[in-house]
């Protein structure tokens, strides 16, 4: 059976986005056929709007309406204090419990060179920049636990000791989720966990 060109088209595009396989592509397609057209329409702005109405922050890097963007903007924030996260979503993350009263660097990845991504391919060079201008007192590194979060942490320490710029570099700690139990938990989070350890 041929499938309708508009449908086969649709189908495609969802399966080009990331965590979307064929199947589910077919059937967010066929749910769209009978929305009503108005919705379609929205959807289509939206759609138009997404990057023609966004600007990545000059400072940060964050996706924004404005450059430098609102929290950069916030004079109320700590400018001295930036915390380095990989991605945008993080960010999110991190302010949705008000916790957190500086500003952030987004480095839109982490150095991976299975992937061909190295330092040059993520906003490091940008961070070493803002260090040097803006003199912070404190670099926290929010990023995710893995090999290569590991290895953009150390090569940014390295950058930062080379470099001979005066400013702390700290980590969030890594550990156990609440709730969870130590006999279940991997070797790798156990020793995060107690290297993390504190006064109490
Ligand atoms: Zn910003």
């Amino acid at each position: 059976m041929r499938v309708a060109k508009a449908v086969a088209n649709l189908t495609e595009a969802f399966e080009r986005l990331p965590s979307i396989g064929p199947k589910t592509a077919q059937r967010l397609t066929y749910y769209l056929l009978h929305v009503p057209q108005g919705e379609l329409d929205k959807f289509a702005d939206s759609l138009e709007n997404l990057q023609k109405n966004t600007v990545e922050c000059a400072l940060c890097h964050n996706i924004a309406e404005i450059s430098p963007c609102d929290i950069c903007g916030d004079r109320n924030r700590d400018q001295k204090l930036i915390c380095v996260v990989e991605q945008p979503l993080d960010i999110l993350a991190l302010e949705s419990g008000n916790r957190f009263t500086g500003v952030y660097h987004v480095l839109h990845g982490v150095i991976d060179p299975l992937h061909n991504i190295g330092p040059e391919e993520i906003k490091l060079n940008e961070l070493i920049e803002r260090i040097k201008q803006n003199q912070p007192n404190e670099i926290i590194l929010a990023l995710n636990p893995t090999m290569e979060g590991e290895a953009t942490c150390l090569y940014l320490k390295k950058q930062i000791e080379g470099e001979k710029l005066t400013v702390s570099v700290t980590r969030i700690a890594h550990g156990l989720p609440m709730g969870a139990d130590i006999q279940y938990a991997d070797d790798q989070t156990l020793s995060h966990a107690l290297e993390g350890r504190r006064e109490y």
